[in-house]
């Protein structure tokens, strides 16, 4: 962990247009939105690390309906504005996918690729969220039997009777992929920090949702990532700002030793939350603030960012 750098900055190409006033508050990093060349070259002006948020599996299901998972009805998912995750037997976009990360990593120098959406169908950012086992394409189900050797032919049968084989082959086949984009990046950007966006929840959590339904396990995730972001969306979530403490105490029990837990939280629950994390007994490794710029644009809130970030980078 002592070769990880401790990142602190903002999520987002809004805060951007802030780079320059960066140093002076303590922030090392910025993150941003896929190979972004105008947010690469502010990042090299203030001095700090340019960090990419790759977009993995998520899509336009508007434009791209084959790529809508299928659900146990045999039709595909319930989704709102917001879901991530694909049915991962379209090998056009698992090609396009890749060709994006080929580019970018041939064009630039990242101090570290965040992967993003990572994960099976859905979205957590919500109170109550729609869960829904997923995929049962006649691509995935044949993926999950060839896998497995396991002779299933229905979602029915498949949730019945081989409900852990299936989520674990769920969570193989995320991690495999994993695997492979971060070997991509490896080969070509050694010293690059691979991160992952991960699902908040603890594996307990809504009936084991985020290995059943998301399909991340910290487990078999962790040979390819260095570093693990968490999203804490307080306000969004129906939480208390003391969730983000929570997970990074939580986080021993079920993220691997060597593998820190870097939080993203959110601007909405500013303050409230970045004092609680400051709080935690186990620090966050580094910090992300989504939709930074709305921090950076208020003077006052800046200052009280840039208090905090000293008390973390003091006791860390
Ligand atoms: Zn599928």
């Amino acid at each position: 962990m002592a070769d990880i750098p401790k990142l602190y900055g903002p999520y987002g190409s809004a805060a951007i247009a802030y780079a320059e006033q960066f140093p002076a508050y303590g922030v090392n990093a910025a993150w941003f939105h896929m190979f972004d060349e105008s947010a690469f070259d502010a990042c090299a002006q203030a001095g700090i690390a340019a960090c990419v948020e790759f977009k993995i599996f998520r899509a336009d299901f508007a434009q791209h309906p084959d790529l809508i998972p299928i659900g146990v009805d045999g039709q595909p998912i319930r989704y709102g504005r917001l879901v991530q995750g694909v049915c991962l037997s379209k090998q056009w976009f698992l090609d396009y996918t890749e060709e994006n990360l080929l580019a970018g990593v041939r064009a630039y120098q990242p101090a570290g690729i965040w992967l993003d959406y990572l994960a099976g169908a859905g979205w957590f950012e919500e109170p109550e969220p729609d869960l829904q086992e997923h995929c049962f394409c006649p691509g995935c189900i044949a993926d999950f039997c060839d896998t497995t050797g396991i002779d299933a032919a229905t979602p029915a049968e498949i949730l019945d009777r081989h409900q852990a084989a299936w989520t674990r082959h769920k969570c193989e086949r995320i991690a495999r992929f994993g695997a492979h984009y971060a070997q991509i990046i490896r080969s070509h950007l050694p010293g690059c920090l691979i991160g992952a966006y991960m699902c908040p929840w603890t594996p307990d959590e809504f009936g084991g949702a985020l290995t059943r339904i998301f399909a991340q396990d910290y487990a078999l995730l962790a040979p390819s990532i260095d570093i693990f972001t968490p999203l804490i969306y307080v306000t969004k979530s129906g939480r208390s700002p003391a969730w983000a403490r929570a997970v990074l105490e939580a986080a021993p029990n079920f993220v691997p030793a060597g593998h820190p837990v870097q939080l993203i939280l959110d601007a909405l629950d500013f303050p409230a939350s970045l004092h609680e994390t400051v709080a935690s007994v186990i620090p966050s490794h580094g910090l992300q603030m989504f939709s930074g710029a709305e921090i950076f644009r208020d003077p006052a809130k800046a200052a009280i960012f840039a208090a905090t970030l000293e008390k973390m980078q003091r006791n860390s």
